[in-house]
């Protein structure tokens, strides 16, 4: 029997993502069979720090096994923004057609439009964590394209592709992204501790 395994999100994106990627290692769950009626908190100032709030808030609180993901994008001619402030960049209540459309207005006539998406995850097991960060580099296109994924993937074009995220299909997005890069090292992780378990 595979261990239970709670993503501590909200995004639905997110949860169909790392159930494609966990669904052999993990029975994975999600935050809405727990009796959640509240946004889990995310006041940290980096993605490290976010990402141990929310598996640390959901392990301690429902007594379970969690695993925690926050991500950012980050634009080098935007000094790193928006990183941390990703999902709200463009203010309350969070909107990704609104952050996009922001973040193009603040590139409009800039040439450097690297950027790289990256991911904290944090394993929260029985009062100790463990946290693994995955990157993608790329850069910001002009004009959004694509209908697939979420946030600012209809931008985002990873480097040796000529395709957005959006134009590509979950399986695709899977092999290459920092959230699926990340949980490589996580289930690498697993693999060792178990092989230690074992011996
Ligand atoms: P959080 O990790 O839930 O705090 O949110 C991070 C924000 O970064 C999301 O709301 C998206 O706007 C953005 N983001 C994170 N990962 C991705 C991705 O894979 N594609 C597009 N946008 C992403």
């Amino acid at each position: 029997m595979r261990p239970v395994l709670y993503l501590a999100t909200q995004n639905k994106h997110k949860v169909e993502e790392l159930t494609a990627l966990l669904k052999h290692h993990f029975d994975i769950r999600d935050v809405s069979s727990l009796s959640l009626s509240e946004e889990i908190p995310e006041t940290g100032k980096t993605l490290a720090e976010n990402s141990l709030q929310k598996a640390r808030y959901i392990a301690e609180k429902f007594q379970v096994t969690c695993l925690a993901d926050d991500s950012g994008l980050e634009v080098e001619a935007l000094g790193g923004a928006p990183g941390v402030f990703s999902a709200r960049y463009a203010g309350e209540p969070k909107n990704d057609q609104k952050n996009l459309h922001l973040l193009l207005g603040n590139l409009a006539g800039i040439t450097n439009r690297r950027a790289r998406f990256v991911t904290v995850l944090t394993y929260y097991s029985t009062g100790t964590y463990t946290s693994f960060e995955g990157e993608i580099q790329g850069s910001i296109v002009e004009v959004p394209r694509g209908t697939q994924g979420f946030g600012y993937d209809p931008i985002f074009q990873p480097e040796n592709e000529t395709r957005t995220f959006a134009e590509m299909s979950l399986a695709e997005k899977n092999l290459i992204a920092h959230r699926a890069r990340a949980l490589e090292k996580f289930i690498k992780y697993l693999d060792e501790t178990q092989k230690c378990a074992d011996e």
